[in-house]
C-alpha cells in the first residue's frame, strides 16, 4: 500500500484587509512531513501514525500550515499545488498509488479563486482517477461542491476548542484503509443546513453542540457509516458557499450498507441541527466592551477575583481577525484612571504590531520612547494610537513563525506587541516574556474563548463583544455574498431538509 500524504490548514477570514503569504506559513516538503512536521497536535500527525501503524508506505507531499489570517496570496496557493502536482507526479513514477489522505482545513479561501481545498483535491482526482482519497477536516470547514467532488470520504474535528486533531486525522487514515482492505467504494452523503454560527457559540463541551456530537458518535457504530461530522462552516468569511454542512460518510455498497444509509444518516443529522438552531448561545458571559471592562475592575476591586480576563473577541487573530483592532484598546485608555487603582497592572496581550515591535527591539530593553500601537491593518475598527512606552522584555524568533516578542509599559497597563500575525492563545508565549497570566488581576486579550492555558487560572472570563473582523454579532456584519436566508440574519425563516 503506497498512501500520498499531506496538507493544507488555513482559515480564510475574508474581512481582514491582510493577504496571507509565505512568510505566515510554515511548509514542510516530503520527508520533512515525517519527521519534523511530525508535531503533537496535527491531524497529519495521526494520519501519519495510523498508515504507519498498518505498514503502509507513506509518499509525503507537502505540509503548510499558517495562523487563521486573510485571504491567501493566489501565487503562494498556486505554488504550494504545483508543488503538490510534482511530487504526486514524481511518486506515480516510481510506481502506483493506492490512495490519498489529507489533513485539511476546509476553509481555506484564495485571492481570485475561492476554496484552495477543492481546487487541490480536484487537481489530486485528474492525476489519481479512481484511487480513494479521505481527508480530515476542521470543524469550520465550509464545504463546497469541489471538495466533494474530489474527495470520497470526510471528517471533521469533534471538539471546540480543537483538541482531537490527531485522533481526527487517524480517523481519517482508519477510513481509507477499510477502504482498501475491503475493496469497497467509499462515499459521503451532505446536507447544507442554512445556519451561520458565531465561533464562540459552538463550544463543543456545551449544548447544544454537545449533543449534537453525541449524535455524531451514535451514528458512527451504525453499519456501513465510518464518519459522521458537522461542519459550522466560518462566519468570518463572506462567502456564497457559507454554511453549517452535515456530511456521513461511509460505504458505497455491500449488504446492509447502502450509500441511502448515509443519506438517510445525513438528512438525520441536518434536521437534528436546524431543530437546535434557537439554542447556540455564548458561554461565558458577555457584554459591550466598556460594560465587560466595568464589571471586570468591580471583580476585582469589588469582590476580589483574580485574574479575571476580558476576551476581546471581535480582533481574535486565531478567528482570522487582523490582531490590531483599536476598539478594546481605546475603552482601556479611557478608564486608565481605574487601571491605575488596580493592584497589579492590567496584563493586554496584545496587539500584531510589526513596526512598533520593530522600533522597540531597536530601542532596547529600559528604553522609553513614544510608538502607536495597532491601526496597521484593521483601519475600520483601528486607529493607530500614540502611546509613551517603556520596553521591558525582548523576545526573538518566538516559535515556528520566527516572531519577535516584546513587552512595554504604559502607566499600570502592560502590552504584548508581535512581530507577526501568531495570535495570543499560545500557552507559550506569555512566559517567554517573562510573564504569568496568574500574577496579573485583569488579563485582556484577543481571544474568543479562553484557550485552555487561560481557563485553568481565571477566575472568572468575561467576553466583551468588541470591534474587528472576528466580531461575534454576526447580526451586525454586513455581509453581501452568503447565501440567503441564512439563521440568524433572517431569524424568522423556515427550512426543512
Ligand atoms: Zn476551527
Amino acid at each position: 500500500m503506497r498512501i500520498l500524504t499531506g496538507g493544507m490548514n488555513h482559515e480564510s477570514n475574508t474581512l481582514n484587509p491582510i493577504i496571507t503569504g509565505p512568510e505566515d506559513f510554515v511548509v514542510y516538503y516530503g520527508d520533512e512531513i515525517t519527521g519534523k512536521g511530525l508535531l503533537p497536535g496535527y491531524a497529519s500527525t495521526g494520519i501519519i501514525n495510523t498508515l504507519r501503524e498498518a505498514g503502509a508506505e507513506i509518499v509525503p507531499a507537502v505540509l503548510a500550515r499558517a495562523v487563521p489570517n486573510g485571504v491567501v496570496s493566489a501565487p503562494f496557493y498556486y505554488s504550494l499545488k504545483q508543488e503538490f502536482i510534482h511530487r504526486t507526479r514524481e511518486a506515480l513514477a516510481r510506481g502506483p498509488l493506492d490512495g490519498v489522505c489529507l489533513a485539511l482545513h476546509g476553509s481555506m479561501k484564495v485571492e481570485g479563486l475561492g476554496c484552495a481545498e477543492g481546487d487541490l483535491l480536484g487537481a489530486l482526482r485528474e492525476l489519481l482517477p479512481g484511487v480513494p482519497v479521505t481527508c480530515a477536516l476542521d470543524m469550520h470547514a465550509t464545504v463546497t461542491a469541489e471538495m466533494l467532488r474530489g474527495a470520497d470520504a470526510f471528517v471533521g474535528y469533534k471538539t471546540a476548542p480543537h483538541i482531537d486533531c490527531p485522533e481526527t486525522g487517524a480517523h481519517a487514515a482508519r477510513m481509507l484503509l477499510a477502504a482498501l482492505k475491503t475493496g469497497k467504494k467509499l462515499a459521503t452523503a451532505y446536507r447544507r443546513v442554512p445556519m451561520l454560527i458565531a465561533g464562540e457559540k459552538s463550544e463543543s463541551e456545551a449544548e447544544p453542540m454537545a449533543s449534537l456530537i453525541k449524535a455524531c458518535r451514535r451514528l458512527e457504530e451504525r453499519p456501513g457509516i465510518l464518519a459522521a461530522s458537522f461542519l459550522l462552516g466560518f462566519p468570518w468569511a463572506d462567502d456564497e458557499h457559507n454554511g453549517v454542512s452535515a456530511l456521513v460518510s461511509g460505504f458505497a455498497d455491500g449488504p446492509g450498507t447502502e450509500a441511502s444509509g448515509i443519506e438517510k444518516a445525513a438528512g438525520e443529522l441536518a434536521a437534528a441541527f436546524w431543530e437546535r438552531r434557537g439554542d447556540f448561545r455564548f458561554r461565558s458571559e458577555f457584554y459591550g466592551p466598556r460594560e465587560a471592562l466595568a464589571v471586570a475592575y468591580r471583580a476585582v476591586l469589588e469582590a476580589g477575583e483574580r485574574p479575571v480576563f476580558v476576551s476581546d473577541s471581535g480582533d481574535n487573530p486565531t478567528a482570522g481577525a487582523a490582531g490590531d483592532a483599536t476598539d478594546m484598546l481605546e475603552r482601556v485608555l479611557e478608564t486608565l484612571d481605574t487601571v491605575e487603582k488596580l493592584p497589579t497592572p492590567l496584563l493586554y496581550s496584545g496587539f500584531y504590531d510589526a513596526p512598533a515591535t520593530a522600533a522597540c527591539r531597536k530601542a532596547g530593553t529600559g528604553a522609553e520612547l513614544d510608538l502607536t500601537v495597532g491601526g496597521n491593518w484593521d483601519t475600520l475598527n483601528g486607529r493607530k494610537i500614540p502611546l509613551r512606552v517603556r520596553v521591558e522584555n525582548i523576545v526573538r524568533n518566538f516559535g515556528p513563525f520566527h516572531a519577535d516578542l516584546v513587552l512595554v509599559s504604559h502607566r499600570n497597563l502592560r502590552i504584548t506587541l508581535t512581530s507577526r500575525h501568531i495570535g495570543f492563545g499560545e500557552a507559550e508565549l506569555l512566559p517567554a516574556l517573562g510573564v504569568n497570566p496568574a500574577d496579573y488581576c485583569l488579563v485582556v486579550v484577543k481571544l474568543g474563548y479562553l484557550e485552555p492555558c487561560f481557563r485553568s487560572v481565571a477566575a472568572r472570563a468575561i467576553m466583551a463583544t468588541s470591534r474587528g473582523c472576528s466580531n461575534e454579532v454576526l447580526e451586525t456584519i454586513p455581509y453581501k455574498k452568503v447565501p440567503r436566508p441564512l439563521f440568524p440574519l433572517d431569524p424568522d425563516m423556515e427550512w426543512v431538509v
